[in-house]
């Protein structure tokens, strides 16, 4: 089959070409990235490596930080307050979907406007959606635009999923083919992104935690221990630096970037610039010509009309969000799927988008220290020298404080792993979320945060529906949700709740205003499902478990949205995992381009263009894929050496 003639279309269009080709010195890239969050990070990083050359878009802004991507509460005033840094969460996150009917308000002036018809002020500004309603909504799901995306905030807890309940199975049918593919993707997502399940021993709090949960009867079995997180401690310091999408891109995001050697390719991050639409290739479908995008900046100096321009690659990869909408949104508003107006067009090319969704209950409460045979047992002698003679020199410098704590002790951070009995995720630290600060009345080193997430499995009438007539506040098709926990996993929620009671009754008594309670839907910010790994293209997903898009050669899709498994604990690390996987593919194909040979999804034909076959290739990874993850290998993420921190203060 023929490909069309690019220039022509893009003439058609009237669309230019972005001038990232000229400044890179590249017609057409290897790879292109929607989204700067640690998933679009690790295709990056690892295609570059490669050799390959990589444009990334991102519409969110650099930040106004020396280091684009990195974590805010890096910055020492938030690790000496982690409460304070409640408020840049809030400040990072807006909410998706806003359904019309919250908006009505009884109490305001009767003379104001407002919608006669639906006795509100019903407007489509900032989320606020007409379609909406508020009983199926994921009221609290939200988005961050920035370089990084949500990683610039986010806990770095990274678990691995619960096999045979969470783990999504990649060889359903060899158990050890797939325990090992997990095993090496695994050891490289922590790898990449730095976790750790040791930084915290040496705090006090988070020992006692530890130690009054192991010693309680009904939790010895529970195999309660440290979260794994993904930071580094300071040398011996109370000081943490928290990994984030920074991390994962590596020297490629830092302003002195050295220019490509040894073997890597060229990088480009293209900030406050929507990726706007996927274009098909008009006489062979399966395959994406290019990417429409709008520079945000140029559009509100010179206008929308002249703001828009095509960026050519041979792969693209839609990794846009954590949360599905972003992602989504792109592929709708390219018209593959998904929009309210296609759910009866048997057509479409990706017909499973954005329904299946999976979401979070969770659950939430703060709470003190049960009274002093804790505290008190914190002066005891019996505890390690570093412990003793951290006690001994707050003791010293504070001898009118009555608590032995050190002010600067680490947090704890603890979990009790989910089994199949339990299969819920819990957290049992002190950190910072959208909510829950510590107010004056209590003191914060006494306060424990519980944190316990649920799971739901993908089911056909939850699902997001994308907006023909409604935009968002960036001018992309509007998401509607239709989500409601099924019976099965309700109960579960509730036997959640019955747990997480106990675990505090144990450890405390709740802070008031502070009892547990389960959060708005969507809180949890761990939508998964919209866009589906499956192992036939028959079944209900989007991709293949190469993240390749059903019936497309070169479309990719990315982040937690992919996961097509109920899961509890926080996803960034399977994501991470399944994009290791995924770019290995990626590379193949490009490398099948060059040489001239077939790709598991095409077959070069006679007259030298591609022919879609149906199926795919799925194999285990390997071994030389990993290669990066032996810390004397160039490519190592060597994140205690990332950069030189005397650049923090000056610069
Ligand atoms: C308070 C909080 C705590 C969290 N804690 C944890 C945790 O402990 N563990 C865990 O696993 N996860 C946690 N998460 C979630 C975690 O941050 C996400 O899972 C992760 O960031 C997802 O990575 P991503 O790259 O897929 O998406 P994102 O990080 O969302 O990045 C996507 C990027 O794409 C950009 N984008 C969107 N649309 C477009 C477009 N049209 N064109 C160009 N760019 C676009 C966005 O601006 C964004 O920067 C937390 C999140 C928050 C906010």
């Amino acid at each position: 089959m023929q490909r069309e003639n690019l220039s022509d279309r893009s003439k058609a269009l009237g669309l230019h070409i972005h001038k990232v080709h000229d400044s890179a010195g590249v017609d057409i890239f290897d790879v292109f990235i929607a989204g700067s969050g640690p998933i679009g990070a690790t295709y990056a990083k690892l295609l570059v490596d490669q050799g390959f050359n990589v444009c990334m878009v991102e519409i969110g802004d650099l930040h106004d930080s020396l280091h684009p991507g990195s974590h805010q509460k890096n910055e020492i005033r938030f690790q000496k307050d982690v409460d304070m840094f409640v408020r840049v969460i809030q400040g990072a996150l807006s909410t998706v979907s806003v359904p019309a009917s919250t908006m009505f308000n009884p109490t305001i002036d009767p003379s104001v406007w407002s919608d006669p018809e639906l006795g509100g002020q019903v407007t489509i500004s900032h989320g606020r959606n007409p379609h909406q309603k508020a009983h199926n909504n994921l009221g609290a799901e939200a988005v961050t635009h920035c370089v990084g995306g949500m990683s610039t905030h986010w806990t770095c807890a990274t678990p691995e999923f619960l096999k045979g309940v969470e783990r999504p199975q990649i060889f359903p049918d060899d158990e050890a083919k797939d325990d090992l593919e997990w095993k090496n993707l695994y050891h490289a997502a922590r790898t990449l992104i730095g976790t750790s399940d040791t930084q915290f021993d040496r705090s006090i709090r988070h020992n006692v935690v530890l130690n009054a949960l192991r010693e309680d009867a009904a939790y010895k079995a529970r195999g309660v221990k440290a979260l794994p997180l993904a930071c580094h401690r300071i040398g011996e310091t109370p000081y943490v630096r928290w990994h984030s999408a920074e991390n994962v891109f590596g020297k490629y995001l830092f302003r002195d970037m050295p220019e490509p050697k040894s073997g890597r390719g060229i990088f480009r991050l293209v900030a406050n610039t929507r990726c706007s639409r996927i274009w098909r290739d008009e006489l062979e479908p399966g395959h994406i010509s290019f990417v429409e995008v709008q520079d945000l900046i140029a559009a509100m100096k010179d206008g929308p009309d002249k703001a828009n321009f095509i960026i050519n690659a041979r792969i693209f990869v839609v990794a846009a969000g954590e949360l599905m909408p972003c992602y989504n949104q792109i592929l709708a508003a390219s018209k593959l799927g998904g929009l309210r107006s296609q759910q009866k067009d048997a057509n479409v090319l990706i017909p499973n988008l954005g329904k299946y969704i999976t979401e979070q209950p969770y659950i939430s409460s703060s709470f003190p220290f049960r009274e002093l045979e804790k505290v008190d047992d914190i002066t005891s002698s019996t505890h390690p020298e570093w412990w003793q003679e951290a006690v001994g020199a707050h003791q010293t410098q504070y001898p009118e404080d009555p608590l032995p704590i050190p002010i600067q002790d680490p947090e704890p951070q603890v979990t009790i792993p989910a089994t199949k009995e339990r299969p819920w995720h819990t957290q049992i630290h002190r950190d910072a979320f959208s909510y829950g600060e510590v107010g004056p009345s209590v003191d914060p080193r006494i306060v424990v945060d519980l944190r316990f997430f649920g799971m739901q499995d993908g089911v056909k009438e939850n699902r997001v529906l994308f907006e023909d007539k409604v935009e968002d506040m960036f001018g992309m098709p509007q998401p509607t949700f239709e989500y409601k926990p099924t019976p099965k996993y309700a109960l579960q929620a509730t036997h959640m709740m019955r747990d997480m009671t106990q675990v505090a009754n144990t450890l405390g008594g709740y802070l008031p205003g502070s009892s547990p309670q389960f959060m708005t839907p969507g809180l949890a910010l761990h939508l998964g499902g919209s866009v589906r790994l499956g192992q036939d293209e028959k079944n209900e997903s989007v991709a293949d478990y190469n993240s390749l898009v059903w019936k497309t050669m070169n479309l990719y899709v990315a982040g937690n949205g992919i996961i097509p498994t109920p899961f509890a604990a926080n996803p960034t690390l399977t994501s991470m995992a399944l994009a290791i996987r995924s770019a290995k593919d990626i590379s193949d194909h490009l490398q099948a381009l060059k040489d001239h040979k077939d790709h598991g999804r095409w077959r070069w034909s006679t007259s030298g263009s591609k022919d879609l076959v149906a199926g795919t290739d799925i194999l285990p990874t390997p071994d030389d894929w990993f290669e990066w993850t032996d810390p004397k290998h160039p490519n190592y993420p060597d994140h205690e050496n990332l950069r030189n921190l005397e650049s923090i203060v000056m610069y």
